[in-house]
């Protein structure tokens, strides 16, 4: 069942050509400044990871500066795809983003109550779609490695992979198994 997640991760690869990314990490803080996007590093409570707002015009971005700086990434990436692909959604209302441990088939909230519950997910579910290909695009994974030999149980492998692209050794797990 297709959420929009094809439309996401090529919204992902456009950004990916337009910035002439061809090696990891994907410079993701960068992409964002380039997008005229304000960045915001705050220290927020634990079970916060980020925001996307519009605001006056100005569009902003907000990540957790106690969070890993790979988590921080993350939440960049996902916050950038809320600004992609759901720019109308963010005007004048604050996205508040919970643990990306969704992204693990985890628990997932957003603290907007005036979207129906399946609405948002399927927002999450396309930011994260987007977080993905971005930071771990499929062109620069199949350069690196042979996924047919590539162990996923074998930790050091994955987290020498994690590490190259800085992202979470989590987040490059569920990655390689939803390859595509
Ligand atoms: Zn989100």
């Amino acid at each position: 069942m297709s959420y929009g997640q094809d439309t996401a991760r090529q919204a992902a690869r456009e950004i990916l050509t337009e910035f002439g990314v061809e090696a990891a990490p994907v410079p993701v803080e960068r992409i964002i400044k380039k997008k005229c996007i304000r960045l915001q590093f705050s220290p927020l409570d634990e079970a916060l990871s980020g925001m996307a707002v519009i605001k006056d015009d100005v569009a902003v971005i907000g990540v957790n500066a106690l969070h890993h700086p790979n988590r921080q990434r993350f939440t960049m990436a996902h916050e950038l795809g809320h600004h992609i692909l759901h720019r109308e959604h963010l005007i004048g209302t604050v996205h508040v983003d919970k643990g990306f441990a969704v992204f693990i088939g985890g628990q997932r909230a957003m603290l907007r109550d005036e979207k129906s519950a399946e609405g948002t997910d399927i927002m999450e579910i396309q930011a994260n779609a987007f977080a993905s290909e971005l930071l771990m695009p499929s062109f620069l994974i199949e350069k690196l490695i042979d996924l047919s030999s590539f162990g996923l149980e074998d930790v050091d492998q994955l987290n020498a992979l994690a590490k190259r692209f800085k992202v979470s050794p989590q987040a490059m797990q569920y990655r390689l198994m939803a390859f595509n």
